[in-house]
């Protein structure tokens, strides 16, 4: 019997945990036993992906830099990866905005579920207000000292910071670069040897991923609030969605314009990292697995992947930047404001911001909302009208943000004539 293909396999073991949670519901108890015996495999799971990336993003971005043997090139790709990556964010919040401007959601809402929400939901819109407090104090120059780390160890560490993690090893690659080949060899030597161990690992990890999304899912569905909730949201949450349809549509074709790729193509070779967005929410924990398909199956070389990827996971958030757009309008609808043209200007730009600032675990996003909702002079206690339904649309955000991510690796690989065939054909 032919195997199946790992996305099938992947999206079988979503719907088996969601078939399974939603048995489980039915029974006393179901939700006890989906907390305690189920969700800490999908814990699990998510932690080894995390393992992965730091080690990864070091040891493949040193040897994609080390290997591209010219700083001049190294600038380049930065240029055309940054300005693109921007690109997209604009175009992304520009689809937001004029989405939830056609279909008005914030005025479907009643004021009877309004005050519902905002006195049910009001303890977590606070306790993200106050998480957004810090980036709102922040300077000006904040983003660019919080780039370089003091420390490399804290900067790998669990609540480290990845941007920091990219500069050391851009760093430590231009330091390769600059000294003799006979002293660079041996280093380099030792991080492919390092870089091929972990995408093992990575292969092994994979084995258990239809296994890890059952567990994730099924966690999610019996934590999941009630029907109703989601009814009087519904217009908003449609927005959202279509938004994010239409950025889907945007990436297909600028990948067929730039690289004559077909959307089949591009959206098979990808489709299990976009699965496993959706299921952990979190972009750094799928990162090892992007950087897995966008270099196998579609053909993107390793000197374009080892850079452009863990940037991209950490800067480019189309899919969060559209949320925030739609979100933030949709709160100023709900409450009866009507935001100005230069108010919804501002909004691109704070959006794009926010994005770029929102870290790349579950929920980021929300928080760097706070900061658009003040910008714009929006009430941030509208936070409790959108929390009920943020985690569906946060997994829907995420896979986004990855596939925004993947299109960009293979313009810039395009651009740069490092755009081959595919190692592993599907
Ligand atoms: N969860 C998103 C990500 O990791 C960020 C967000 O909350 O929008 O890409």
């Amino acid at each position: 019997m032919k195997k199946l293909a790992l996305h099938w396999q992947i999206l079988l073991g979503m719907a088996l945990g969601v078939v399974f949670a939603l048995i489980m519901s039915q029974f006393d108890f179901g939700k006890q036993f989906v907390s305690d015996w189920i969700k800490p495999f999908g814990n699990i799971f998510i932690n080894a992906l995390k393992l992965i990336a730091v080690p990864l993003i070091l040891a493949s971005l040193i040897k994609g830099v080390s290997d591209l043997k010219d700083i001049s090139k190294l600038s380049q790709m930065g240029g055309r990866t940054i300005g693109i990556y921007l690109i997209t964010t604009v175009i992304a919040v520009s689809i937001g905005l004029a989405v939830v401007n056609i279909v008005q959601p914030g005025k479907t809402i009643s004021e009877q579920t309004r005050n519902e929400l905002m006195e049910n939901y009001k303890g977590d819109a606070d306790s993200r207000i106050s998480q957004a407090e810090k980036q709102r104090e922040a300077g000006p120059l904040q983003a660019l000292e919080d780039l370089v780390p003091s420390n490399i160890f804290k900067a790998a560490s669990d609540n480290g910071n990845m941007l920091q993690v990219i500069f050391f090893a851009i760093f430590f690659g231009i330091g390769l670069i600059l000294i003799p080949e006979a002293q660079s060899q041996p280093v380099k030597a030792f991080f492919d040897g390092f870089n091929e161990v972990i995408l093992k690992l990575i292969d092994l990890i994979m084995l258990a991923a239809p296994y890890g999304v059952f567990a994730l899912l099924a966690a999610l569905v019996v934590e999941a609030p009630s029907a109703d909730l989601f009814k009087a949201l519904g217009m908003y949450a449609i927005s959202v969605l279509i938004g994010l349809a239409l950025m889907m549509a945007v990436y297909a074709t600028i990948v067929y314009i730039f690289t004559k790729k077909t959307p089949k193509f591009f959206f098979n070779g990808i489709a299990p990292a976009q699965l496993l967005g959706f299921s952990t929410s979190s972009s750094a924990a799928t990162l090892p697995v992007t950087m897995e398909r966008v270099e196998d199956h579609l053909g993107v070389e390793e000197e374009v992947t080892s850079f452009v990827l863990p940037i991209g996971a950490t800067i480019n958030m189309d899919g969060t930047s559209l949320y925030q757009a739609v979100a933030a309008v949709f709160i100023a609808q709900a409450f009866g404001m009507d935001l100005s043209f230069a108010a919804q200007l501002g909004i691109i730009a704070t959006a794009t911001l926010a994005s770029i600032g929102s870290a790349a675990v579950p929920g980021a996003g929300m928080v760097m909302l706070v900061i658009v909702l003040a910008q714009a002079g929006i009430p941030e206690a509208g936070l409790a009208l959108i929390f009920a339904v943020d985690r569906p649309l946060d997994m829907c955000r995420t896979t986004v943000n990855i596939t925004g991510d993947a299109a960009v690796s293979m313009v810039v690989a395009k651009s740069v004539g490092k755009l081959g065939d595919p190692k592993v054909e599907e």
